[in-house]
């Protein structure tokens, strides 16, 4: 849920779908332009989204508490790095839909292509790579504990853990 959390915001963006359908209909939707980065990136989507997993979970004020952490971890990074090729600065509307006069925004913000994100990318998967075969569970987790169990054993044939035989 936690994951999860960290990237349920961008759910306001798969519009982008329904205008590459409907881009040579005679009536084209514009539903990314419209609707993302503001639909699901402000408090009121996390609060639903914290709700959510109040419910759900088993730990529910540590899952809670985490769950609100990572989704304004996502709000955090959509400020510092994800700059539209046009320069586009996609301002958050963060207390939406109660006020649109708070739109937040950060002057040194970099572009979502820029070499920051690859590398802060390629740090993540490395981290997140070494914790699977130490630990035994992958992201992967989140879609098949099956999958995630053929992933993790072909981690450890590859990178043999130090212990074992
Ligand atoms: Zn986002």
């Amino acid at each position: 849920m936690v994951t999860w959390a960290s990237v349920v915001p961008d759910i306001d963006g798969l519009g982008i779908v329904a205008d590459w359908l409907t881009r040579n209909s005679s009536h084209p939707l514009n539903w990314w332009g419209g609707y993302h980065h503001i639909l699901a990136h402000n408090l009121c989507f996390a609060l639903i989204v914290a709700v959510v997993a109040a419910i759900l979970a088993k730990q529910k004020a540590k899952t809670t508490l985490l769950v609100l952490l990572s989704f304004h971890l996502h709000l955090a990074a959509d400020l510092v790095g994800a700059r539209g090729p046009d320069g586009e600065q996609w301002p958050i509307p963060y207390l939406l839909p109660f006020m649109n006069v708070v739109q937040l925004t950060w002057s040194g913000q970099w572009a979502l292509n820029a070499w920051p994100n690859f590398v802060v990318t390629a740090v993540l998967i490395g981290i997140a790579l070494i914790l699977a075969r130490k630990r035994g569970f992958s992201p992967v987790e989140m879609f098949s504990s099956k999958v995630d169990a053929i992933f993790v054993r072909a981690l450890r044939t590859r990178f043999p853990l130090k212990n074992a035989t």
